[in-house]
Parts: C-alpha cells; structure tokens; sequence
C-alpha cells in the first residue's frame, strides 16, 4: 500500500507508551499517530498540541481483530442486527467482519444493495461478505457479483442446516468451485464440510436413541467422520477446479488428521476454527446455549485444534457468530428441540485470550491468526490485520490482566445469553479504536457507528506461509 502521509500533518489521535502487537514482526513498544483514519507514524515520544491522546500505558495494543466468519440476521431483521452485532463486536475489539450471506432462492442482485446498505449505514465494524451458494443460478452469476458488488469468497454447504440452510450436492460444489476459480487466484471458496448423508443418518439414530439427552449427546448427531470425509472430498474437487480452498469452522480431530496430511501431500487450503470450539466443550455446565453445528466436542478434540491453531495447520479463527434471542433458543427444549447458533463475538477476543493463556500459546501466535491471516487470505491486508504507517487505523488496546465475567447485558448485542455466560475470562479490550476514532471505551461505545462494507478488486494471490510450507 502505498504511503500518502507527509511525516509533517497534523495527527488527529496519539496512543501513547502501550507494547504493541505486530503480526510477523512481535512486540514493539511505541507510539502510534493517527491522521484521517489511517496510521501515520510508528514512534517513541510523538507530541503533538492539537492530537488526542490515548494513554496506553501498561496495555497491549493489537490490530484490529477480523472475525472472518459470522452471520447476520438470523433472528432479527439483517439492519437490525448489522447494528446490534457489530456493537458487540467493537466493544470486544472486532473491527472487521467477514458475513455469511445468506438468500436461498434469490439472485443476491435483488439483496447485495440492502446488504451494503446497512453495513454502510449502521455498522460498527468494516466488513466483506461471502455470499451463501444454493443454486446453479447464483453459481452463474458469481463473476457479475465480484464484477459489481466485489465479492470475491463464496460459500458452500456440503451439509444443510434444518431450517436454516439447504445442502448442495458434489456436483455443484465442483461447478461452483470452478467458477469460483476463474474469478483468479485470490477468490476463496470457502466450504461447511460435513457429509450431508452421514448427518441426516446420524440425526435421525440420535432421535430413535436419545429422545433426551444433554449437550455432550448432540456431538453424535454431527459425528467427526462426517467432517473428515467431507473435508478430503472437498479438498478433492478444489484440486481439480484450482480453488483456494477454505475450510470453515473446523471442529474435530479426525478433521484436522485429514489436514495434516493433504498438508504433507502438498495440497494449499485454509483451515479456520472458531473461539467457541477452543473455549468450550461438551460437558459445558452452559448446556444447550452451546449448541452450534457443528457442535462444541470432548476436551481431546478441543486439545487437537489447539495444538492445530499452534503449529499452524489451523489459519485463521472466527466465531460463526449466530446471535439468537433464549426465547428462539429454547435451551429447555433439549437435545434436539433447542436450536444451534450463538452469539460469540463480543467474547471472541477474551476467550482467544484467556485460553490461548492457558494453553500456553504465545499472544502473536494467537493475535496472527485473528488479524493478518484471515486479512490476507480475503485480500485485505496490509489494510487490515496489522499495525503499519498507511494502514487503517484500526486499534485494540487490551488489558491482558484484567478479568470479568462474561454477563450477555454488558456484551450489548440482541441476544439475551452467552455461550460463555458466567465463565471469568482474562485479558479484555479497555478500547476499540476504529477508522481512526476512539469507538469503544471502558465497555461503553462513545462514537457513532462508522464502519463501511469493503467491496474487493481482484488481487495477486495471497502470499500465505501456509502455501509456501506445502510442498508442491
Ligand atoms: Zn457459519
């Protein structure tokens, strides 16, 4: 990116004397000066009469973090949850998201001005959108909406969500992946990998078995075999289509052997878990408000995907943020009348936090995964993920000590519960800083809304380690 900056304009914002984190880099510690919403300078003593300062002292200071992976309007209207949703994500330290469109029928013609309309006008948070592929008619018009609307990740469902989500079957999954791929190198196909048969058969036992049942009982319904498989065969048709291949949400495993060892075979994909699967498991005293698909597993599964985020054979993290309402949830409902999805964002960054602690991963490791890689796997990096003169200035200043327990009211966005409820997380934002603008303070937003739905153009490739590694 090129730097417009004179070293002599007038800064609007100084955050002064905080330790920041640099993805790639480590822990500097210095000044950081902001003006018209970018970074401008990079220093120690900056000084300046008319600047703001933030004094970061004793804090941390991460890039803004980029959720790539949530949804929107699942249980109120999409506006009103591009408001709600994204407040609780800037007061927990996301600045950018990546949303999950979803129209089942339609052409994303008639939604994709709506959808930009309310990230424009309502949004805490930038964000970039992968529109949710159903039918051959919207696999068609793919290239017209990364030509109009600069969508350039997409994605599909090898397993449909009762009520939510249909299934597509393996040969429009290859369709879409090639015409995902002709897009260019830098367009992302991004895939729910689950086997749609082996679910529907597992439900259906489940249902015949364990009319009741608790939380750990719905890791049945999604077994890990199903993502496995679903998994190899993907990484099958993206190898012949020549899609970037992305795998959303990993949850198991067995999941994450089949990705060590197409890794070995040379194969380069992106894998993302999500803070719910690293903070959660199923014997979770929460219960059912942890319900999500696929579902939260056994601590030996949750042991996996750490060492997986550790090693790097795990990318990027997300949330699969799905915000209900309890009285739409229906926890009492049970195994199988309580409804998956959850709200997660407000807790993304204390939960990577907190656990990451506790797993002894080292902070850069963890805030890597949440900023620079997810950034420069959608194609928006360096002006997201990191902390460099003509980046946005979009800023975290962390606490890393200070602790809380997570209460849904004090997370502010529609949902009457968290997943994370009642648990005590260590390291919490003090303040979010977005476009330059001190947005989140002190848990209280104290600026308007100014987020922007990012349209991309088509790019390079994305320079990816995890590419480089494989062998090829
Ligand atoms: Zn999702």
């Amino acid at each position: 990116m090129a730097n417009r900056y004179e070293p002599s304009k007038p800064l609007d914002l100084i955050v002064r004397n905080g330790t920041l984190v640099i993805p790639g880099v480590g822990l500097v510690k210095a000044d950081v000066g902001i003006a018209e919403g970018k970074i401008a300078v990079l220093g120690s003593n900056l000084a300046q009469r008319t600047a703001e300062v933030y004094d970061a002292t004793g804090r941390t200071v991460l890039p803004g973090i980029f959720d790539p992976h949530i949804h929107l309007g699942n249980e109120q209207s999409y506006e009103s949850e591009a408001e709600t949703e994204t407040r609780a994500a800037i007061l927990g330290g996301v600045t950018t998201v990546g949303i999950f469109l979803r129209s089942l029928e339609d052409s994303y013609f008639q939604h994709l001005p709506a959808f930009c309309k309310a990230m424009n006008e309502r949004s805490y948070v930038d964000s970039v959108f992968h529109p949710q592929i159903f039918s051959e008619q919207q696999i068609e018009e793919i290239p017209g909406y990364a030509e109009q609307y600069g969508n350039r990740s997409f994605k599909f469902y090898m397993s449909g969500i009762p009520g939510i989500v249909k299934s597509v079957t393996d040969d429009v999954l290859l369709h879409g992946f090639r015409t995902v791929a002709s897009l260019g190198s830098d367009a992302v196909a991004c895939v729910h990998c689950e086997t749609g048969a082996l679910i529907d058969k597992a439900r259906s036992e489940l249902k015949m078995r364990k009319p009741e049942g608790t939380l750990a009982d719905w890791e049945d319904a999604h077994p890990a075999v199903a993502e496995a498989l679903a998994i190899q065969t993907a990484l099958y048709l993206a190898k012949i289509a020549g899609a970037h291949l992305y795998v959303v949400h990993l949850s198991s495993r067995q999941g994450l052997d089949i990705v060590r060892a197409a890794r070995r075979a040379g194969m380069r994909f992106t894998v993302e878990t999500t803070t719910p699967y690293l903070g959660i498991n199923s014997s979770d005293p929460n219960g059912f408000l942890a319900k999500m698909v696929p579902p939260v597993r056994t601590p030996e599964h949750q042991t996996a995907l750490w060492e997986g985020l550790r090693e790097g054979t795990i990318n990027t993290v997300g949330t699969d943020n799905t915000s209900r309402a309890l009285a739409t949830k229906k926890p009492e409902a049970g195994l199988h009348g309580s409804r998956p999805g959850l709200p997660a964002l407000g807790t993304h960054l204390p939960a990577l936090l907190h656990y990451g602690r506790i797993r002894g991963v080292p902070l850069e490791l963890l805030v890597e995964r949440a900023t620079r890689s997810p950034a420069l796997v959608y194609g928006i990096y360096p002006q997201k993920g990191t902390i460099a003169v003509g980046s946005d200035a979009d800023l975290v200043i962390v606490d890393l000590e200070q602790e809380r327990t997570v209460c849904a009211e004090d997370l502010q966005g529609m949902s009457d519960f968290s997943p994370f409820e009642g648990k005590r997380l260590r390291g919490w934002p003090v303040a979010t800083i977005k476009g330059g603008e001190i947005v989140a303070r002190d848990g209280k937003i104290v600026a308007k809304a100014n987020g922007r739905y990012l349209p991309r153009k088509s790019g390079p490739a994305p320079q990816l380690e995890w590419f480089a590694s494989a062998q090829t």
